[in-house]
């Protein structure tokens, strides 16, 4: 089983991605995950990944192709939650199984309302400073929210119909337990 994750910032894929791995024995490849470790690594490819993460922006595609196929090497079972983040990549990704003799089960898509997925992100930040000791995520300035739902909107938004004829589409509204089981329904419906 191979799947790929993907749903605005805000949607809760990070969540549900955890979630589905462990009840489906899937690694689970985060590139956000790996590129936030990358950062602390002080190296100067990682002040720029950090740099680019801080501004909401993207990492190039080389470096996010790289990272991703090194981190699925030699899996045979995966849910990669944040990769592709848009069509270019999806197509190099689509290639690159292509020649490993292989392809994606399918492409999850939680869609969740932009207003929704903003205000969790607002949440999320102001729950956040409460916590002074806590680490706070840069991308979570109210600011750089911005950028990152236009990005979305710009580059991850056209997945949906590059994946259309493997997409499973789940509404990512209500508790993340809801979510949950509603991806676990869709995904059964599917195999
Ligand atoms: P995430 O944790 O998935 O929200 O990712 C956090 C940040 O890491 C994103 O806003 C991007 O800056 C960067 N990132 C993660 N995955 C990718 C990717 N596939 N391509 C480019 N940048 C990425």
């Amino acid at each position: 089983m191979k799947i790929v994750f993907f749903g605005s910032p805000g949607s809760g894929k990070g969540t549900q991605a955890t979630e589905l791995a462990t009840g489906y024995s899937l690694t689970h490849v985060s590139t956000g995950e790996l590129f936030r470790a990358k950062v602390l690594d002080h190296t100067r490819i990682g002040r720029r990944i950090g740099d680019t993460i801080a501004a909401g922006s993207l990492v190039d595609d080389i470096t996010a192709n790289y990272v991703l196929f090194k981190a699925i090497d030699g899996l045979n079972r995966f849910l990669v939650d944040g990769y592709p983040r848009n069509v270019a990549q999806a197509k190099i990704f689509d290639v690159h199984l292509d020649n490993l003799g292989t392809g994606l089960t399918c492409a999850l898509f939680i869609d969740v309302p932009v207003e929704v997925a903003e205000e969790r992100l607002i949440r999320r930040r102001s729950q956040r400073q409460d916590k002074v000791v806590n680490y706070k995520r840069a991308d979570d300035a109210p600011a750089v929210i911005h950028h990152r739902f236009d990005v979305y909107r710009k580059q991850t938004e056209p997945l949906i119909q590059y994946y259309s004829d493997r997409i499973i589409r789940v509404d990512g509204t209500g508790t993340p337990t809801q979510v949950t089981r509603k991806i676990v329904k869709a995904l059964q419906e599917w195999e």
